[in-house]
């Protein structure tokens, strides 16, 4: 299934057209996203049942209409370096366990936004997103999937002065800006892919591909993420995972390029969709 909201209600999105969760059940399931996400594996096999949605009373997905699909989520984690040809283009040694981060909840936003650069060095980041369903403490590697409602296309912009300050620096306030947690166009439940762990995802900027790469080059795959993460903090309904991002960014060329107003950046993962990015001074 394919999922996302609508003006903050959660809705579930077949083809060109989204079906209000709370409406198409009378009221069985509720709009609200996080409490929705809660419920999700009942959730989903009830709109699994055939005649289970009326699809006809749908509404037609028209540009700027989808917004995150997790509109507030509780907690954003977000993993630096895991993807060995990122930790190599960073110089960087591999980190021995997951290199986890915050983006703070108030970045995230949908898949069709603009943004202000709040300086001249913000770079980008293509990233598989990990939306959480019903999550849970000290979930075990072969169980991470059942607790995960689905994964997105998601963007860890980054404003690289103030990441790299000081000493040791602290990664999440740069990555925190508003707007620099874009998601969507919808998150995707596991069983829509042949393999939910090799998924192609890449951006361009202004047309002009600067990463592609598969998520199975993840150093750390989601399902160790899941048990890595919450083996600390639980997990709960609706929270996100920014997986990493593979290499090509901005800050590691020669000469070093970053985002300007102006520019349009697009970030796709496979069987998930697009999200685009305008960007203003
Ligand atoms: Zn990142």
């Amino acid at each position: 299934m394919r999922f996302g909201t609508v003006a903050g209600r959660l809705v579930l999105v077949r083809g060109q057209t989204a079906v209000d969760i709370e409406r198409a059940s009378g009221g069985k399931w509720p709009a609200e996203p996080l409490r929705a996400l809660a419920s999700w594996p009942d959730l989903c096999s009830w709109a699994q049942q055939p005649g289970a949605i009326d699809w006809s009373r749908g509404q037609p997905v028209t540009a700027g209409l989808l917004g995150p699909p997790v509109p507030h989520p509780r907690q954003v984690f977000a993993v630096g370096l895991n993807y060995r040809s990122h930790a190599e283009e960073a110089g960087l040694a591999l980190p021995p366990e997951p290199l986890v981060f915050t983006k703070f909840p108030t970045c995230i936003c949908g898949p069709d936004t603009e943004v202000v650069l709040p300086s001249g060095t913000v770079d980008w980041e293509v990233e598989l997103v990990v939306g959480m369903g019903t999550g849970g403490r000290q979930i075990s590697e072969e169980h991470a999937w059942d607790t995960i409602a689905g994964v997105t296309a998601g963007q860890d912009l980054s404003e690289r002065a103030l990441q790299m300050r000081g000493s040791p620096p602290q990664f999440s306030l740069a990555k925190s800006f508003p707007g620099f947690g874009p998601t969507g166009p919808v998150a995707v439940t596991a069983d829509e892919f042949a393999d939910p762990g090799d998924l192609a995802l890449e951006c361009s900027l202004d047309g002009q591909t600067v990463q592609s790469s598969r998520t199975s080059m993840m150093i750390f795959k989601v399902s160790e993420l899941v048990a890595y993460i919450s083996g600390i903090c639980p997990l709960l309904p609706g929270d996100l995972i920014f997986t990493g991002t593979p290499e090509g960014v901005g800050s590691r060329r020669s000469p070093p390029r970053y985002l300007r107003p102006g520019q349009e950046l697009v970030s796709r993962v496979e069987g998930v969709g697009e999200i685009h990015q305008r960007f203003a001074g």
